[in-house]
Order: C-alpha cells, then structure tokens, then sequence
C-alpha cells in the first residue's frame, strides 16, 4: 500500500525509511541541538535521560549535540569531543538508552573552525569572524590532513560506541562550511582557489569517514544550502556539494540555514513555517540519497505536507522534541491537538545556551532536567485552588492534576491564557495561541475544574488544602504630565482593539512589550510570518537559486504608522531582549523605519504633541497617540485579603503575582510545574 493510500494519520510521516543495510522507523530526524550536557562526562547519566525520553516518544533517528573531533574543533574549551579512547565509554550509556526504545541515534562531528570561542581554533584562512573575538590560525596542508584524520578516527569510536552513525556538520559556517564557502576560503592551493578545491575538504571528510566505518554506518552529511552570507556558495556550487559528497559516500543530506553570523532569522517565532523547505526540494531531484528538510516544521500537518508534496524524504524537528519528546508517538496516534508546540521562542533553548546554562524548554521545563524534575504520582492527593489561568496557573493546575491532585483553576476573564492571549496578537507571535490550545487540552486530560468569567476572593477560594495566586501582573501607569489625556492609552487597551491608534505614535517604554507594540503598529493586515513570499522578500531571502549564498536585497514593506519608540535610560533601546532574537526585534523595527531613542525625558502631552528631552535639547514629536509599555506591578491584593479572611491554608505566589520584574513567560511556566511537582 502506498503512503498516501493508507488510512493512518500522517501517512508519509510514518513510512519506514529502507537505508539499504538498516531501516529507519518513521521520517522524523531530531535534529542536533547542543544542550551543555555534551561537555561533561557526569552529566551523561541526564543526556542519556534526554534522548531515551525522545526516543521513546518515537522519533525515528537522533543526532546527538556536535562533538569536536579535536581540540582544535572545540565550540568552547572543554568542550564535548571524541578523539581518545578513554572518550568512547560514556557514549554507550548514550546509546543503550536510545537503543533501547527502538530510535538509531547519529553522533554529530562539529569542528568549530573559527566559530570555537577559544585561542586554539583554526580555519582555511585567517579572518576572524564578526561573532567572535579570535582570530582563528590558518591550517597549513598537514594540518587539514590532521583535521580530517580526526573526523575519521572519531567516527570510527562513535562506531566503537555503538552509534548507527555520524552527522558531518558541514553547514551553519562551522569549519567544513568555511572551506566551501569563498567568504572563508581565500586559499589558493589544492584546499581552495575555485569551487571544486573549496569542497575537497568536504568530500574528503566524508569519504574517510565512510572508509573509517564500513559500508553499513549511516552518514549523514549536513550541506549548507543557503548560505545567507554575502559570498556564499552560488545554487550550483552547492548541487555540486551535494553530489560529491553523495559519491564520496553520504546516506543521507541534511540541510543547512544560514550561518550563524547571517543577518537573516532562520529559525525565530516570526520565520514562517517550513519557510525553507522549499529549497530542499530543489535539491532533491539532484541526488539519490534521502534528504531532510528543517528549520520551523513544528507540527505534524506541516511535515505531512513536506513529505507529502515531494520536497524532502526526511523532516528534522529539533526544538520540537525538547517542547514535546511524545510529539511523534501523539502524531502517530491521531492526538496532534495534545502536542505541546514548540513556538520558536529560542528563550529556554539558544539563550540558554549562549550564556552557559543547560538548554531547556520554555513550554518543558523538564527538557535537559529529566532526572530531577519528575512529575510523580501523589500519594496524599489533596484539594488544590488555582487563581489565574494565566502561563503559571496553568502549568500549575496542570501538572497538578497529572499528579492526582484535585485542582481547580479560577480565571476572571472568559479564556484561558492570560497575556500570552495579547501576546499572540504580535505580528510573528501567532505560534502563542498553540500554548493555548496545549493547555486547552492538557486541562481536559488532566481532569482540572475550570472556572472561567470567575473572580476568586476569599468566598470561593475556602475549604482548599493549598491556594496557589497565580493572578499575574497590573501594567504601570505612566506619571509624566497629560498622561491622563484620552491621546494615552495602555498597552492592553491597543493590543485588545479597546484604542485604534492614530497615524503617528509615541511609545512609552522599549522593554518586551514596547518592541511587540511597535510591530504591532508597523503592521497591517496579514502577517508576513504566515506569508513565506512575503517574508522572504522582506527578508531578502531568494530560493530560486539566482543570488550568491541565497542573499538577495530586502524589499520591507512600508509602515503602517510612524512610530517612536521610547526609553528614559540612556543607551540602545533593545539591549536587553533576548540574546539570539533581539537583534532580529531591532532590525524589524529599523526596516519600519521606527525611531528608537534612548535617554527620553518626558516632558508632557501637549495640544500639538509629545514633549520630550533628548540629549539636552528639547522636541515636540508631533504624535496622535501615546502607548504607555512601562512595565508592570504585581497583582497580589488577594493575599491579605485572604489573611483578613481567616483563610489558613498555605497560600503561594507565582508568575507574575510572586514578581512581576523580570516576567516572562519561561519563569512563569517554571515556577509553576516546579511548585505542583512539590505538591
Ligand atoms: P498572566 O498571564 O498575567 O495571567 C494572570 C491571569 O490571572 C489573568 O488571566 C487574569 O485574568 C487572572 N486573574 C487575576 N486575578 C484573578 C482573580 N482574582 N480571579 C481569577 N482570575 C484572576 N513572555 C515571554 O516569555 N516571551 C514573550 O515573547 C512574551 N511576549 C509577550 C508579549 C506581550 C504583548 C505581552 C503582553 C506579554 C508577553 N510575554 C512574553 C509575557 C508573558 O505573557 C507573561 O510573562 C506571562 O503571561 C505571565 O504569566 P502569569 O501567569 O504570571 O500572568
Ligand atoms: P520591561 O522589560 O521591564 O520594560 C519596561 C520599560 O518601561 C522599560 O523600557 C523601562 O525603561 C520603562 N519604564 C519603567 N518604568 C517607567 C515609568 N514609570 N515611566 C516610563 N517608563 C518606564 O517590561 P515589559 O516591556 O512590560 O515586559 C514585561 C516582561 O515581558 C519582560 O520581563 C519581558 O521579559 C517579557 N517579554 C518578553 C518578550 C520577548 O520577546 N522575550 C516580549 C515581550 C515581553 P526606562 O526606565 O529606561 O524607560
Ligand atoms: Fe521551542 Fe521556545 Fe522551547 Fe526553545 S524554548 S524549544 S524555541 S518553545
């Protein structure tokens, strides 16, 4: 029966995959995330509770994080890689685990080349990297024949270790993808020069590797196929990639987005969905070899459609798996309204990551903490009383109640949600609602008492074991002069469609929500986060593989509103966003061509405008309307209320109610399944 005969959800999605010497289940790869459990030989005991809980939630193949094949490859000192002997032990911890559950796990080489943030790095030539303050040495040719004598050696021990196989990271800039690419390349010897000895590296990696480990031992090669770098690889350049290396002895071709020192988002909430699947299916035709398409496939429906439409053999779901590692058992099962999406919000996973921390999930907080966070059955199930459905009290009532609790959730408005209802009214912040709808669905499973259009005082809150306020935030007034003027209006007044704002618009405030207001204004009518055309052209993104490295010119689309965006501290507004999405927030507003000023001094709301004091000098900014996006205060009346109530049961904060700076919704979520595992 073919795929698309079968009455089975997902049918593409879930046809095996013959390799020739070995089957993959189904078509979901996850894809390499690095989760800082790589670097330590005492946190495998967790990374092998990482990938078991993926691999018994279905996923067909997993790529571990890279792992360097040498000192010289490291991402950061002391990092993950593979070249003693001694080395190979705790990956068969890695292995048993995911064996165990019926997945094929790959060990991913990355060799960092000038990326590795430390003085031993090393590249084709010696140019620093605009993201990184070392300037790497330039690899003579007995060097390169060292580097690839150890991507050799260490596939060899990840065979050793027992892995199905090995992903070559060829893309996203690192190393082999800086040799390829003429960006990098300046070499002029047997290394670099034209096309063809710009990718010899490349296809001489992957044909010792594939000598190093025998015939049947997958290799995945990962092929840049945008570069999205002025003087990247031209479309045919990389067909030829693509063929060599399948020559040279690739199972399957991977691919590659952008490299990580690329000015164009990739894998942000506000890049569409399957945004650059297409480009895979360009490539597909050229090889014979399976190939994967990734980046933003974050629900079943969307790889269906990949798989379906013929433009990838495989889909690769990375951050998927840590929001949900059940996301293809629930798939399987016809349950895709229970998947808890990942949205893209790069706030647990990548930010984790660039400061060190071990990567996580916003919507999972138990993803990288498997072993310590554990959602046990109760045995002393008690009555629990949750106020505020917003991100906090949900994940609370929820993880609760999948404990055996008795909970009931209170919520004064007519829906669940909280702010994460405004939030998903931001341009590029659609993926939001589907949190919502997890939620929706997790309460019915769990057997949570909701009360919507309630609002809990001490009446309703008496008779509970434990009381958990969850009631979130009050947005700060403004104080400067006029701000009572009917022109002012509140962030939730225009998010909610309560104010129209006028043409012009001064902003009060660029934290967060500030940057979310101002595309909430720049905008109108679809967003080009559910239009990939429109994206791309605003991006600059070209598929059709006429310009070098993918990279043709932005063409933003005009403003809808002229807008300032404000701040009373000195400095660049947007300093504080997140590390791996702010720039990509400052940029969007630079394309809308917003003002964005630091060191405002508000002066007043006067007839013709907004007063104001920039760097000594005053100026009238001839404004419709002010949006006040000053932060916000705890809402936590109820606590004394409660007290003066007589009420004695143990009553708890979270969320925005415990501590309303600092907020988002990462902590909120945090908190609250961590205080329901302790229930
Ligand atoms: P809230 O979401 O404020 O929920 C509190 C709930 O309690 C409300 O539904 C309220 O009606 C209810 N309530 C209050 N009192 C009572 C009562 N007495 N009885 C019953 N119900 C009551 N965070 C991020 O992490 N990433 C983002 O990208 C992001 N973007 C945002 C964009 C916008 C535009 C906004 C507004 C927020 C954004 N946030 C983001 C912040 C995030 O939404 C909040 O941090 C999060 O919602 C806080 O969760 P909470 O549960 O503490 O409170
Ligand atoms: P915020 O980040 O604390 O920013 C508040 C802004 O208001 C600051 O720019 C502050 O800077 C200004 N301000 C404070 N008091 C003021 C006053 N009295 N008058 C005028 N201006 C004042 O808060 P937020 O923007 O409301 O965001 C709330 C939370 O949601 C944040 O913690 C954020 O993490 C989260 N969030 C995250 C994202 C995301 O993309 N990750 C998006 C939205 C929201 P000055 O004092 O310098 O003016
Ligand atoms: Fe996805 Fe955000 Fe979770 Fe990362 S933190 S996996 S981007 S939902």
């Amino acid at each position: 029966m073919t795929p698309a005969a079968s009455t089975k959800p997902y049918p593409h999605l879930f046809a095996p995959l013959d390799l020739g010497f070995t089957t993959l289940r189904n078509r979901v790869l996850m894809g390499s995330m690095h989760t800082g459990l790589e670097d330590r030989r005492r946190d495998f005991p967790k990374l092998a509770a990482y990938l078991a809980e993926r691999a018994a939630g279905g996923a067909g193949l997993i790529v571990t994080g890279g792992f360097a094949p040498n000192v010289e490859g490291w991402l950061k000192p002391f990092g993950g890689k593979l070249s003693w002997p001694w080395e190979t032990g705790p990956h068969r911890q890695l292995t048993r685990a995911v064996h165990e559950h019926g997945a094929k796990l790959c060990l991913q080489l990355l060799h960092a080349g000038r990326y590795g943030y430390h003085p031993l790095q090393v590249a084709p030539s010696k140019l620093k990297a605009p993201i990184n303050p070392f300037t790497p040495r330039e690899l003579g040719a007995r060097g390169i024949e060292r580097q690839i004598r150890a991507f050799a050696s260490a596939a060899a021990r990840a065979r050793d270790a027992g892995y199905d196989g090995v992903e070559v990271m060829g893309s996203e800039g690192y190393l082999i993808n800086q040799f390829t690419a003429p960006r990098t390349n300046r070499r002029d010897d047997a290394w670099g020069g034209d096309a063809r000895r710009r990718m010899r590296f490349a296809v001489e990696i992957v044909r010792r590797v594939r000598e190093a480990c025998g015939p049947d031992f997958i290799l995945v090669y990962r092929l840049s196929l945008l570069d999205l770098v002025e003087d990247g690889n031209t479309w045919d350049e990389v067909l030829e990639q693509a063929r060599a290396v399948e020559a040279a002895g690739a199972t399957i071709i991977n691919s590659g987005i952008g490299w990580h020192e690329a000015r164009v988002p990739t894998i942000a909430t506000s890049v569409p969905r399957a945004a650059f699947a297409g480009i895979t299916g360009r490539l597909r035709p050229h090889v014979s070899v399976p190939v994967v398409a990734v980046n933003r496939i974050n629900m079943p429906e969307v790889a269906e459609e990949i798989l379906a439409s013929g433009q990838a053999d495989l889909v690769s779901l990375a951050r998927p798996l840590l929001a949900d590692p059940e996301w293809p058992n629930k798939a399987r099962a016809g349950r895709a309204g229970a998947i808890n999406t990942c949205i893209a919000c790069n706030q647990a996973c990548l930010d984790h990551i660039f400061v060190g921390k071990v990567a996580s999930c916003l919507v999972n907080p138990r993803a990288g903490h498997e072993t310590e966070l554990r959602y046990e059955p109760t045995a002393n199930p008690r009555r629990i009383a949750v106020v505020g459905a917003g991100p906090a009290g949900l994940a609370c009532a929820t993880v609760a109640a999948q404990r055996g609790h008795h909970v009931t959730l209170f919520e004064a408005s007519d829906r669940i949600g909280g702010q994460f209802n405004l939030a998903s009214r931001i341009p590029g912040k659609e993926e939001f609602t589907e949190t919502l709808r997890y939620f929706r669905h997790r309460l019915e499973d769990t057997g949570v008492e909701v009360r919507l259009g309630t609002v809990a005082g001490p009446a309703e809150l008496a008779g509970y074991d434990e009381i958990v306020l969850a009631t979130g935030i009050v947005p700060r007034k403004a104080d400067f002069p006029g701000a009572d003027d009917p022109r002012v209006a509140g962030y939730m007044d225009i998010l909610s469609g309560r104010v129209q704002a006028g043409p012009r618009v001064a902003i009060v405030g660029a934290g967060g929500i500030g940057f979310d207001v101002a595309e909430f204004l720049v905008h109108e009518g679809q967003s080009p986060s559910l239009d990939p055309v429109r994206w791309r052209a605003e991006w600059g993104v070209d598929l059709d593989g006429n310009a070098r490295g993918g990279l043709a010119t932005p063409a933003p689309e005009a403003p809808a509103r002229q807008v300032w965006l404000l701040q009373r501290s000195p400095g660049r507004p947007g300093a504080r966003l997140g590390k791996t999405t702010g720039w990509i927030h400052r940029a969007t507003l630079r394309h809308k061509k917003v003002r964005m000023i630091g060191g405002v001094e508000y002066l007043g709301l006067e007839a013709d405008g907004f007063r104001v004091r920039i760097d000594n000098a005053e100026q009238l900014l001839e404004v419709d309307t002010v949006v006040v996006c000053a932060g916000q205060e705890p809402r936590r009346e109820l606590q004394a209320r409660l007290e003066e109530a007589g009420i004695t049961a143990p009553v708890h904060l979270i969320g925005g109610a415990y501590l309303a700076a600092e907020l988002d919704a990462k902590r909120a979520i945090d908190q609250g399944s961590r205080l329901a595992a302790g229930f």
